[in-house]
């Protein structure tokens, strides 16, 4: 039997479904909708992770080196949903 630590305590982020998390940015607000990186429709917004600003943060799991870009400070991640094709996009940025 495998036994499995749980981090159901730890919170390093809050996620907000739908046009909630438009407004969940470190920069400019999120759109309602954007093009597919995939097939260029439109895709609509799911969700927004947005991290908060006391914990860990994604920018620390990988060093940010000269050919290697990775975020520097705390990150917003709006993701999207396809209406065509239902592929996700991604959009994002940092504090
Ligand atoms: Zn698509």
């Amino acid at each position: 039997m495998i036994r499995r630590e749980s981090n159901l305590n730890l919170v390093y982020a809050k996620v907000f479904l739908g046009e909630e998390g438009l407004d969940k940015s470190w920069q400019k607000e999120f759109t309602p909708e954007t093009k597919c990186v995939h097939c260029n429709s439109d895709a609509r917004i799911a969700f927004v992770n947005h991290e908060k600003d006391e914990n860990r943060f994604i920018a620390d799991l990988h060093s940010n080196e000269e050919e290697s870009m990775w975020p520097h400070d705390a990150t917003a991640v709006a993701v999207y949903f396809c209406k065509s094709c239902l592929k996700p996009t991604a959009l994002f940025n940092q504090g």
